[in-house]
């Protein structure tokens, strides 16, 4: 399995992207970056879309993807999958008829965007990988996404999340974690209000994952906010040293394989 981090950030500008990751040029997860980051023939090959949750830093590209495929051709559809709350944010507010066509119901008969409404624990199979939805405690509804590719490579994707993972642990054993950490230490209080993680907060989660599930995948943080980045680097360095394990932060163009 090949993760590529398109965007690895919550805030964007000429040097940072908004979360997006491609998963062996077939399945993206969130919607940050994903026009910006593909060519047409890449989006082209997208056999699906999973998103986390409905915040705008993660869904924003669906109405342009949705844009280049419904002018690609009349027939041309993609697969999204999420909750419930995503769809009803996207039909409500952005694929309303008013902000951009209604391509959730257009053309009758034919959507561009044809539409899945995951259930958290609920295995399903998309495009011969196994897709397991996990609650995260983020502001509102959100989930994770582990992702088992057709030869039994495991990644997990939590999305935005705050603190107390240990029922999400439970139900994963992934060979690799990609986890949201958004600012740094001092920002503690800010991070539990609004569902995030700081450095600390992450090892505390880490440590719970290992006393649950006896190991450590190596772990790559991304959703850093690209002015806090060096401070997180720093802190990040910090934990991983004292869980001696591997913690890297992601970047726009990273790759990694498992
Ligand atoms: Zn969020
Ligand atoms: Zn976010």
């Amino acid at each position: 399995m090949n993760i590529q981090v398109l965007g690895a950030h919550n805030c964007e500008s000429q040097n940072s992207r908004l979360i997006s990751l491609l998963i062996d040029d077939t399945i993206a997860i969130d919607a940050g970056s994903l026009t910006s980051s593909l060519s047409f023939s890449a989006q082209q090959r997208l056999k699906a879309i999973l998103l986390t949750h409905q915040h705008y830093d993660h869904i924003r590209d669906i109405p342009a993807i949705a844009m280049n495929f419904a002018l690609h051709s009349a027939s041309t559809t993609i697969n999204i999958y999420s909750i419930q709350s995503v769809y009803d944010t996207l039909a409500t507010h952005l694929l309303n008829g008013k902000l951009y066509p209604k391509f959730l119901e257009q053309p009758q008969g034919n959507p561009t965007i044809k539409f899945t409404i995951v259930e958290p624990y609920q295995a399903e199979q998309i495009e011969g990988y196994d897709i397991l939805a996990v609650p995260v405690n983020h502001t509102g509804p959100a989930v994770g996404y582990q992702v088992t590719s057709p030869d039994g490579k495991i990644a997990l994707y939590t999305g935005d999340t705050g603190p107390g993972l240990a029922d999400c642990w439970e139900h994963v054993s992934p060979q690799l974690l990609i986890i949201e950490v958004t600012a740094p230490d001092k920002y503690e209080e800010f991070a539990k209000e609004k569902g995030h993680l700081t450095p600390s907060l992450l090892k505390e989660e880490l440590t719970v994952f290992r006393e649950l599930k006896g190991y450590l995948p190596p772990v790559v943080v991304v959703h850093m906010n690209p002015r806090l980045e060096k401070e997180i680097e720093t802190e990040i360095a910090t934990v991983a040293k004292t869980l001696n394990n591997s913690i890297n932060l992601g970047y726009e163009g990273m790759q990694l394989n498992l």
